[in-house]
C-alpha cells in the first residue's frame, strides 16, 4: 500500500479540485490519500465520491493552524469523523480568525489610501482569504508592479499592513481532533525556524498533550532530517506519518506519493487507523 497522509485541494491553497486531486493520487500512485485542506473539510466530500470511483482509499483529515508559544505550527488531525458538532465548530473558530485578520489587513490597507483592498482581495479568492488575494489586488489597481512588491511594501513582517493571526495553543487543535475521533499529528516538523533543541522540546510537549504522531517525512527531503525526526518520534514513543503536502503539479518535490519509506524503526501512523503495518 501507498500512504499518501497529506495533501490540499483548492478548498484551501492548493490548486486541483478534490476531484482531480484525487485523480492524480491514483495516477501517482497512491492508495491510501488524507486529504488534509487548511482548517477546512469542503472537500472532503467530493473527495471520498471521486475516491469511490477511482478505488482509491480517502482519509478524512485537516490541517489546523495553531500557536506553540509566539510560533505558528500546523497540526494534522487523520480520519475524522466529520460530522462531529466540536469539528464543526473548531473549523468556523478558525474561518473567524481568518476573517478577522483579513477585515485587519483591509483596514491597515484603507488607511493607507486604499478602500477597496478587502473587496478586492474577497473577489479574487475562490476561499479563504488570504495576503496572496491582497498582493494579486494590489497589483491589479497597479499600485505595485508585482506581488513580491506588494509584500515588499505592504503585507510582509514588519510592513504597514503585516497583522499576525490569533491562531489557538497546539494544545487545543489536539483536542479538537481527538473530540473529533481524530488522530493528531505534528506536521512537518523539520520546516519551522527552530533549532533542534526547540525542534525536540516542540515534539515533546506535542506528546506531552496527548499527539498521537509526528510526520517524519514532508515531501522529499534529506536522509538526516529523516533519521533524525525518526529518532525523536521513537525517543517521545510517537507514531510516524508520511505525505507529499501535496498544493500544485509544478511543484515535483511536493509531488504525490514521491518521497521515501519511512524509517524501520518507526511505528507507522497508519496502524492506529486501522491499516497493517
Ligand atoms: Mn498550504
Ligand atoms: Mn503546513
Ligand atoms: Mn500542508
Amino acid at each position: 500500500m501507498v500512504f499518501d497522509l497529506h495533501s490540499h485541494s483548492n478548498c484551501s491553497d492548493g490548486i486541483l479540485s478534490p476531484q482531480a486531486l484525487v485523480s492524480r493520487a491514483k495516477e501517482k500512485g497512491v492508495t491510501v490519500l488524507a486529504l488534509t485542506d487548511h482548517d477546512t473539510i469542503a472537500g472532503i466530500e467530493p473527495a471520498r465520491q471521486a475516491a469511490a470511483d477511482e478505488g482509491v482509499t480517502l482519509v478524512a483529515g485537516i490541517e489546523f493552524s495553531s500557536r506553540w508559544g509566539s510560533r505558528e505550527v500546523h497540526v494534522l488531525g487523520l480520519g475524522l469523523n466529520t460530522e462531529s458538532p466540536p469539528l464543526l465548530e473548531a473549523i468556523a473558530q478558525q474561518q473567524a480568525a481568518r476573517d478577522t485578520r483579513a477585515e485587519a489587513i483591509g483596514e491597515r490597507l484603507a488607511r493607507l489610501g486604499i478602500p477597496d483592498a478587502l473587496a478586492g482581495a474577497r473577489a479574487l479568492a475562490q476561499g479563504q482569504v488570504g495576503r496572496p488575494h491582497f498582493a494579486q489586488y494590489l497589483v491589479s489597481i497597479g499600485r505595485v508592479k508585482d506581488e513580491a512588491a506588494a509584500f515588499k511594501k505592504y503585507l510582509g513582517a514588519g510592513k504597514p499592513a503585516d497583522v499576525k493571526f490569533q491562531w489557538p495553543e497546539m494544545t487545543q487543535a489536539i483536542r479538537w481532533i481527538h473530540a473529533s475521533d481524530g488522530i493528531a499529528v505534528l506536521a512537518h516538523p523539520a520546516k519551522y525556524p527552530l533549532t533542534r533543541t526547540k525542534r525536540n522540546a516542540l515534539i515533546a510537549d506535542f506528546a506531552d498533550a496527548g499527539g498521537e504522531a509526528v510526520e517524519v517525512i514532508s515531501g522529499r527531503q534529506t536522509n538526516d532530517i529523516t533519521e533524525d525526526l525518526a529518532k525523536m518520534a521513537e525517543t517521545h514513543g510517537l507514531a510516524a506519518s508520511c505525505g507529499s503536502d501535496f498544493h500544485r503539479p509544478d511543484a515535483p518535490w511536493q509531488e504525490l506519493a514521491n518521497f521515501g519509506n519511512l524509517p524501520e524503526r518507526c511505528r507507522p501512523v497508519w496502524t492506529l487507523l486501522g491499516y497493517p503495518a
